[in-house]
This record gives C-alpha cells, structure tokens and sequence, in this order.
C-alpha cells in the first residue's frame, strides 16, 4: 500500500496528530522520511500504512527514505505510547526523548568520531640502537592510543610508522567519563545480603522494594542479581541517579563487569550516546549504567532492572515529556517479564505505600555491614547559640575528630527554599490556615503568601503566635561557612562542594578524590549527603537541619528527611565509630525523631496521615499546568477559563509564580483521586481547549511545585 500516516517533527505542533504522505516503496513502522509541509522539508517518523485516502490526487510524495531500518522497535514504540498518554504529551517528543541526540528525527545520524591507534606491525627492518630498545620498552603496550604513544616516544613515532612497525588504525572513540579505578572486590556475602537475594529470585512478584539502610551492602546485592542475569544470558539496566554524584557506584559495577558494560549520562557528547547505543542495540555488551534516559536503551532481552537511590528526583525529567523514570521501568520490566529492584535507604512515600500494600514486595537490609549506625545527636539551638552558622559543640567535635587525623563532612541544607517566616522567640513559623504549609515572603510588596492556594496575606512583622517581632533569616553560603571554619581550624584541608565548585565536567569525582585522599573536611550542600563511602569520615555535622522542614511544599517533610538521613549515613561506615550531629530549633519534629532513630517507618506512618489530610500524594495524583505569556493578565484570564473547563477535579489556583524566559507564568493544580480520570481531563483540555497563544505546559505527577 504506498500511503503512511507520519508524525512530523514541528515545533508548533503539539497534537499527536499525523499527516498521509505517498511512497511507492514499503516503509516500516519507524523510519524516519522527510516530507514536504506548509513549503518546507521536515523530518516525519512513519507510524503505519494507510488505506487509500478519498482524495489521493492531494497527497503529497515523499521525499527522502532516512533510515534502513526503523529507529524503534515494537517495544519501544510502545513504551513511546504509553509515555504520550502518561504524562500528556505528543508521540514526537516522546521520541525525541527516548533516542540519542545523533538520531534524533530532526538530524541526521552524526558522524561517530574516531580516533588513531597504533598497532603493531610485522616489520623486519632495520632499527638504530636506541630504536630498538624503545621498540623492546613497548610493543607489549600495542594496540595504543596514538597519542599516548607519541608521547612515551615521540622522537621515535615516525620511523616505527615509516618502517612498518606501527599500524594506523582507526577505532570508535571511547566515552570519556573518567572514572577511578577500583580493584574488584568480592565478598563473602553476609546472611542479610544473602536473604535478600535469595527472597528476590525465589519470588513469584515482579517489582520489589530494597530497603536497606545507609551502609547495608545493596552493591553487592545488586552486583550479584546481575551476575544470575547474565549467567542466564539476559540482558541488565541498571540506573544511578547523577553520574556526577555516583562515581563509586559506577566504578565498582565497571570494576566487576570490564568491558561487559555501556555507560550511559547526560554529561556524554553526542557520538559518545550514540556509541554506548549502538553497543547495546547490536548485543556487543550486556549490562548498561546510566542515568534516567538509559531507560530508553534498545534492550532486546533484558533480565533484570535495578534503579538505586529510587527517591532520587533526578528521575524525574523536567522538560516535556515529564515523565518518571520508575513508572517507565515498570513498564519495560513488564514488557520482559523481568524482576525490577527499587532501592534505597530512604523510599519515596509512592515506593513504600505501595510496598505497605503489597504490591511491591519488601525487601529489608536492617544492618549496617561494618558497624552499627551512627549516634546521632541533637543540638538545641534554643539552648546553645550559633554564630555564624556554628554552634560550639559541633566546633568541639570537629576538633576532636581533626586532632585524631579522622575526616568529617559538614552539611548546609540549602536546596532552593522560599524564604519562609519563622519566629526567634516562640519558633513558629507563619502558616496558610487553608493547606498548613509554610507561607513564603514576598519583598516586592511586603506580603506573605501560599504558594499552594495562592491567597496572599498582609504582613505587619508581627508574630501571630506570640507577638514578637524577631524573625529568623536562613541562609549562609557554603562559601562563607568555608571562610569561617578555614580561620578556626587554619591547619585543615578543607574541600567545598556546591553548585559553583562542580559546574565543570568531572569536577565532582575529581573534588571528591582530592577529599579522600588529602582532605579533612568537606563542605557543601546537600549533594554531599549521597551515596559517598570514605571509611575515615567519622563525624557528619549539619549546619541548618531546619530549613528543610519548612520549606513550602507538600514534600517538604520527605526532603528533610531523606536529606538528613542520607547524610548521617556517610559517618561511621567502616571500622571507626561516626557520630552525627544535627544543629536544629526544633527537635521535637517528627522529622527529627525518626532520623535520631534511624526509623523509616515511624516517619512513614506520620508523613501518611499528613498526606491523607491535606490530600496529597499518595493519596490523590497531582498535576500542575502552568500558563505563560508577556501580558501577565492574559496568561491568568487563560488560566481562569482553563480552570472553568476542567470538570470534576480539584482545582487550586491560578496563582502567580517566577517568570522563566521572561515570560508571567500563573499555574493551577489540579488533583483527583483517580489517575485515569486525571488523564482523560487533562487530554481534553490539550485536545479542546482554546488557549489564545498562551502556552500552556502540563506536568503530571511533579515532584516538586513550581514556584
Ligand atoms: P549501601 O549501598 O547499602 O549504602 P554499600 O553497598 O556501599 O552500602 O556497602 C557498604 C560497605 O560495605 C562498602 O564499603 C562495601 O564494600 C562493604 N561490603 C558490602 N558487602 C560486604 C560483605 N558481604 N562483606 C564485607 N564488606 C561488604
Ligand atoms: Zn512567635
Ligand atoms: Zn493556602
């Protein structure tokens, strides 16, 4: 049949709809064509073959065939389809999110870059003296890097080539992620780990839940499922959060597995993914490491599915399509029959409530390998003052460790709070009498307001709990705090990490080797607080453990306490003992308690309850749509009537939020206890709603409100 529907690449186009072109030959479900539209050339992906429509004579050709063979397969079409329906969004940006830049529709596929080898060659010929014992130092090195061989024996480089001795060979060039090297190291496995392992294959379940808490050898655990994937010749995906915070894990997984794995991340060039794809798509490696677009790899029979640190909200993509990294693995683990393995020491509330009711399996690691948890000890800053960000205690302790040659790691929650009001002499903070959450201040017109409702209240500095009209100020640079303990403790090595010391690439494995191997303290925000193991750090010290709970967002709660747990994680974690000490007003939380205990659980029961009664997930599925445009007034008349059409859900808002790209931007959130429905009401409103050139973007399922 020569006519194709195809979806067409075009940026104002945000419908899933498609267009009939005409080609003589057989196209499959796939391929990229280019097609003539509105006088121009655009890349197309052909969907399916077509009846023969009622006005054939306007059916354009067309143009150009760009591929041999479809880009995706069956299953990741479908993964395609399930994700434009998930989270609201069109089949063509679901494409372009699932393939590597270089076969992206709009592009051609980029050249791979190669680079020069040298190989040996099987020359006789003659060689001075000094030749030949250069000749004898490294032809045992060949096959070798041109470059590194020119610069071992520069003078000599040419006349080997000349002679015949050294070949040029072009070869693919290599992904340039430096990892450290790390000695492969096998255990014996403890009886937990062995448990856990033998509970994961013996299960009839299919997605379990690893619980293990910070220091209880899930790498091992992971490392050996992966084994039994392999040994039954399936294939393995196993994701990381950031690449740039999990160098280590990286390093050990590589360190077992050698030349058996892709890496897979964004901080890769272009020719670099589309390498590591190519190396799983033709079954040249079995096993890939990466981060959330790694799921989209072209597995053709994957055995197993591991996602660590699964709370991460790196996971969750923040363009269109926004989607979720877990709910995509669920998916593919289906599609395989494959076991898919959640992990972390600290769950999302969605992961555990579901593993509370049984439809995840539990899985628990309660003990830590090396030693017991660290003590964790509060201290009351209603009772001790800070100055400058420290209290004496925490000073004394940071002494003692240095005094013992022992390293610590200092932590400063910073994570991009609204500045909430919080009173100095009862130590409450302003609320919204509606939703309970933190009220944040708003300079430009001295207001306070709810970035959940968005009434906005008059501010009179005035404590409504008791008068007073001392107000706390957070937020102390780490740049700062660097200065500060750097004139305290003048001897000490101290190695700062925040978003400014990390822009460059590797600059997070490199800051973080320079700690270990000479460093005494290190100090940054929360991106310290992950996946780390350095057996010398003994004393973990958290700077501004409040600012965290107050934040003015429904998971608030959950960030502080994963923050605060997986910092307190990094002491102790061989055979030092550690210790963590916490500088908060505000021990009493139930934050706090469930951190001081190391009790997940106790933390789940209460954060659930909070969750039923303000109605947030996991109780009801949230979206967020957030309408922008220059005329401030324009994007929330659009709002307004948006919300008017949205019929039987919860609707919050509009409220006015930051402008981005110089756009007013206002948002609505939408709620309802039924993710089908939430669906069906958010794709009428792409499909039907008339928006008057207001762009409109829906975020399904956020992690985080945008402010
Ligand atoms: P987690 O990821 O659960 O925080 P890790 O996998 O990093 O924990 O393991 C913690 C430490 O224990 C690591 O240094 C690891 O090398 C070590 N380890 C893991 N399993 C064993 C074992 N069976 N025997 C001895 N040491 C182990
Ligand atoms: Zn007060
Ligand atoms: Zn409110």
């Amino acid at each position: 049949m020569p006519f194709y529907n195809v979806w067409i690449e075009h940026v104002a186009l945000d419908l899933n709809q498609t267009f009939t072109y005409r080609h003589d030959a057989a196209l499959e479900r796939g391929m990229r064509v280019k097609v003539p539209f509105n006088h121009r050339e655009l890349v197309a992906i052909v969907m399916e073959a077509c009846e023969q429509p009622d006005d054939p004579s306007r059916i354009k050709d067309v143009i150009e065939v760009l591929d041999e063979q479809p880009l995706l397969n069956e299953e990741l079409f479908g993964l395609a389809a399930y994700m434009a329906d998930t989270y609201v969004s069109s089949m063509m940006s679901c494409f372009k999110a699932m393939l590597p830049p270089a076969l992206r529709p709009a592009t051609r596929r980029a050249s791979v870059v190669y680079e020069d080898w040298f190989v040996a060659g099987d020359s006789t010929q003659p060689l001075t003296k000094k030749g030949q014992e250069t000749w004898e130092r490294l032809k045992d090195a060949l096959p070798m890097k041109a470059s590194a061989f020119r610069k071992l024996a520069k003078s000599h480089a040419r006349s080997f080539l000349e002679r015949g001795y050294l070949r040029v060979e072009k070869r693919r060039k290599e992904s340039a992620l430096d990892l450290p090297e790390k000695e492969d190291q096998t255990f014996a496995l403890t009886d937990e780990q062995r448990d856990a392992i033998a509970q994961i294959s013996a299960s009839s379940h299919d997605v379990f839940l690893l619980h293990g808490v910070t220091g209880s050898g899930k790498t091992e655990v992971f490392l050996r499922l992966a084994e039994q994937a392999l040994s039954e010749n399936r294939q393995v995906l196993f994701l990381v959060p950031e690449i740039g915070l999990t160098p280590m894990m990286i390093a050990r997984v590589r360190s077992r597995f050698r030349q058996n794995i892709a890496i897979y991340h964004s901080q890769m060039s272009a020719s670099e993914k589309y390498d590591q794809y190519e190396k799983v798509r033709t079954g040249e490696v079995q096993i890939v490491v990466g981060t959330r677009s790694a799921c989209f790899m072209p597995f053709s029979n994957l055995g197993l599915i591991l996602m660590d640190e699964e709370h991460d909200t790196s996971y969750k993509q923040d363009m269109m399509p926004k989607y979720h990294t877990r709910d995509l693995v669920l998916w593919r683990g289906a599609y395989h029959h494959c076991k898919v393995v959640l992990a972390s020491a600290t769950p999302s509330l969605e992961s555990y409530a579901r593993a509370y009711r049984g439809v995840f399996e539990l899985v628990e690691l309660k003990q830590r390998i090396a030693r017991t948890m660290p003590a964790i000890r509060m201290i009351d800053l209603r009772q001790e003052p800070v100055v400058q960000g420290f209290s004496q205690s925490l000073l004394d302790a940071i002494a003692r460790r240095l005094e013992k040659k022992e390293q610590v790691i200092l932590l400063l929650n910073r994570r991009g709070y609204l500045p909430v009001v919080k009173c100095q002499a009862c130590n409450e903070v302003i609320t919204c009498p509606d939703c309970g959450i933190a009220l944040s201040y708003h300079r430009s017109n001295d207001s306070l307001m709810c970035h959940c409702c968005g009434t906005v209240y008059a501010f009179d500095h005035t404590c409504p709990h008791c008068g007073s009209k001392h107000f706390f100020n957070h937020g102390m640079g780490t740049e700062k705090l660097e200065q500060r303990i750097q004139s305290l403790f003048p001897q000490a090595r101290i190695v700062r990490m925040d978003a400014d010391s990390t822009r460059k690439k590797n600059a997070h494995a490199r800051l973080l080797e320079q700690f270990e191997n000479e460093g005494d303290i290190l100090i940054g925000t929360q991106m310290v607080a992950k996946g780390l193991d350095f057996p010398n750090v003994t004393l973990v010290g958290i700077l501004q453990a409040d600012a965290g709970l107050v934040r003015s967002d429904y998971r608030a709660s959950e960030i502080a306490y994963e923050m605060l747990e997986q910092a307190s994680g990094r002491a102790g974690r061989a055979e030092k003992e550690g210790e963590v000490l916490i500088q908060t007003f505000d021990q009493d939380h139930y934050v706090m308690k469930s951190v001081q205990n190391h009790d997940y659980k106790s933390f789940f029961v209460r954060e659930m309850q909070y969750r039923h009664l303000g109605s947030y997930p996991p109780y009801v599925y949230m979206a967020t749509i957030v309408f922008s445009h220059d005329d401030l007034e324009k994007a929330e008349r659009v709002a307004r009537q948006a919300k008017e059409r949205l019929d039987g859900v919860r609707v919050l808002g509009p409220i006015e939020i930051s402008m981005r790209m110089k756009k007013k931007r206002v948002r609505l959130l939408v709620k309802d206890k039924s993710q089908p429905h939430l669906e069906t009401v958010m794709w009428d409103l792409v499909h039907h709603f008339d928006r008057s050139n207001v762009k409109m973007e829906i975020n399904m399922h956020p992690l985080m409100l945008e402010e």
